[in-house]
């Protein structure tokens, strides 16, 4: 799209926009209170953001609140609706450079990964789901008699929203797109890490003509202006995406506070299986993107790979070539084949599982942390081989580019080791055999299981998790189950 140093000339010139958006105007927090921002992959403060607290999430609520309860966009023919959010979906689409460089700067991934997925991603996924929503048919149910009961789908009212930074864009957007299309109001929270985008997508919304009060940024940190809209008295539904144990905090928000209802989509550790008879040139490229693309920052990243004993070493091989090429880089580069992890502490996180990696199995390559334009938060794609079923690489999400490649001896084996996990996100699994695909698919504990392929998605299909992945499911019409309650009308004449 452009080349590295017209990316950075465009960065160079971005407004940031590091207020809360509430009611339909940027504010300050209500304490005054502010946080930096850091670019990871230069270590420099991009912007200082409002940082929101209990109060402004209060604010935040009310104004949803207001919009919810006086209609103006509750109230309106999902076809009305439809054509407000396919307008954002085209401002989004005009400003792919400018969102994607929001997300690369934020949070240290490709500008080139960005500006080809995400933010393209975004405007697809508000499209797609603004033009389900008026092709969704309510029910009237065969009661007989002198009756008439209509089920339908009602908004819930105010949607507490909090997202992760690992795809800023499009973590919001997959809440947002179906919670607006079904007519409710959002406060949506995103990660302390990468709020600049969700920011810059709530002036859009506005542009596109989303009401005041609809659509509700409060950038701030978890434990406050996270964990008080999860214990709103006056939120009907809080939609998260993060760690499995920030997942299990809100479950006791809800319970402790009003009953919301909440839906957790979490963590992963997710098995790659390969057998002998698949194409192991594609299952090594596609493990490699499984593994390495967005730093490894991907809740459904291929981090266990399980291959048959048989071709094990020549996989190894593979993976070592292909680790090699994903070297890391200036994310705004578009010759880079991997960005800086998020932050600083991240790194230093990754790099203690590494540590103890390095004595729980063989170090393949990579395991280094690299300095780059002053920056220490880039770290070298990294296999690792033989680890036991208890070693901590093995068992822990650790949400950077590290491989752990264990072998098997029969599918029994293979299907016991990948489904020895608290997660059951994802799974892919290669072989030329059609009924093993399908016997070994349907016994894999994963909400996604991917034959030949890896991280099969689309708008059309549901993307969530089983066990301690958690239990929601976004995109595809089941999404919208999400954002509305069934209401039955009895009419006896
Ligand atoms: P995180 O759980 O630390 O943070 C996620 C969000 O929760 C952030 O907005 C954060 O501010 C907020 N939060 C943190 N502590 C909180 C608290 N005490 N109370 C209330 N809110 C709090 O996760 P992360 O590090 O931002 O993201 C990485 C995680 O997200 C990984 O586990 C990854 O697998 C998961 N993830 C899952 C999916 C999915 O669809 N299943 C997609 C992307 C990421």
């Amino acid at each position: 799209m452009f080349t590295h140093a017209e990316w950075k000339t465009r960065a160079a010139g971005l407004r940031f926009r590091n207020q809360c958006f509430i009611d339909g105007r940027f504010v300050p927090s209500a304490s005054g209170a502010r946080f930096e921002t850091v670019n990871p992959a230069t270590a420099e403060v991009l912007t200082d953001v409002a940082r929101g607290g209990a109060e402004d999430i209060d604010r935040a609520v009310a104004a949803a609140r207001r919009a919810f309860a006086d209609g103006r966009w509750s109230g309106k023919a999902p076809a009305e609706r439809k054509e407000v959010l396919l307008r954002l979906a085209a401002l989004i689409r005009e400003n792919v450079p400018e969102l994607a460089l929001l997300d690369s700067l934020d949070m240290g991934k490709l500008v080139k990964d960005a500006a080809a997925i995400d933010a393209p991603g975004s405007a697809h996924f508000f499209q797609w789901h603004a033009e389900a929503i008026d092709k969704l048919y309510d029910e009237i149910a065969p009661t007989g008699g002198r009756n008439l009961a209509m089920v339908r789908r009602v908004p819930l009212g105010v949607v507490g929203a909090v997202v992760p930074w690992n795809f800023p864009l499009d973590m919001a957007t997959w809440k947002l797109a179906p919670a607006l299309a079904t007519g409710n109001s959002v406060v949506l929270k995103p990660a302390e890490q990468s709020p600049l985008s969700a920011l810059r997508l709530a002036e859009l919304a506005a542009e596109a003509g989303i009401p005041d009060g609809v659509l509700n940024v409060v950038p701030g940190f978890g434990e406050d202006a996270g964990q008080a809209l999860g214990r709103h008295p006056d939120v009907d539904c809080l939609v998260f995406t993060g760690s499995t144990a920030v997942g299990k905090l809100f479950m006791r928000y809800a319970g402790e506070s009003n009953m919301k209802q909440v839906w957790l989509e979490t963590g992963g550790k997710s098995p790659n299986l390969i057998f002998p008879d698949a194409d192991l040139d594609r299952a090594a490229d596609m493990a490699a993107f499984g593994i390495f693309f967005n730093q490894g920052e991907v809740c459904s990243a291929n981090s266990r790979m399980l291959v048959h004993e048989s071709i094990a070493d020549e996989m190894i091989d593979r993976m070592a070539t292909r680790a090699a090429q994903a070297r890391p880089g200036d994310p705004l580069d578009p010759s880079s084949a991997m960005g800086s992890m998020v932050d600083r502490s991240h790194a230093d996180t990754v790099m203690r599982f590494i540590a103890q990696g390095r004595n729980e199995a063989r170090l393949v390559c990579g395991g280094e942390r690299i300095s780059l334009n002053g920056s220490d938060a880039f770290i070298q794609p990294t296999v690792f081989a033989g680890a036991g079923p208890d070693a901590r690489i093995v068992r822990d999400e650790i949400f950077g580019p590290v491989l752990s490649i264990q072998t098997f001896r029969t599918e029994e084996e293979a299907v016991a080791m990948a489904n020895d996990t608290v997660y059951g996100l994802a799974a892919s699994l290669w072989t030329r055999d059609l009924s093993r695909a399908l016997d070994l698919s349907a016994r894999l504990h994963a909400g996604t299981v991917s034959v030949n392929t890896v991280d099969a998605l689309s708008a059309m299909t549901p993307f969530g998790g089983m066990k301690q992945s958690g239990f929601g499911r976004d995109l595809s019409l089941h999404s919208f189950d999400k954002y509305s309650a069934l209401k039955t009308t009895w009419i006896s004449y």
